[in-house]
């Protein structure tokens, strides 16, 4: 079976801080950013993206819809 890359997309603009996202990882990428966005909230941003398996777990639990993951395979 061929293995699955993924390539996640935060939306900082949309991220309200809440870091429920960071919570869910298994391959522990997603955690906060040092910046803060136009909204005064510090967004979750992707470590290393090479690691991310496509789980779609982070995307999931968002409640601001502010995570896409595109699929490739490798
Ligand atoms: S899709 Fe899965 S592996 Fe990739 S960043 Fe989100 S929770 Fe982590
Ligand atoms: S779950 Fe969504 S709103 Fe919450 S920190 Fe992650 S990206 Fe931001």
């Amino acid at each position: 079976m061929a293995k699955v890359q993924g390539k996640p997309v935060f939306d900082e603009e949309r991220c309200k801080g809440c870091e429920l996202c960071t919570m869910v990882c298994p391959v522990n990428i997603v955690q906060m950013s040092k910046k803060i966005n136009s909204k005064g909230y510090q967004p979750a941003t992707v470590t290393d993206a090479s690691k991310c398996i496509a789980c779609m777990r982070c995307a999931q639990m968002c409640p601001d819809v502010a995570i896409e993951i595109y699929r490739e395979k490798i």
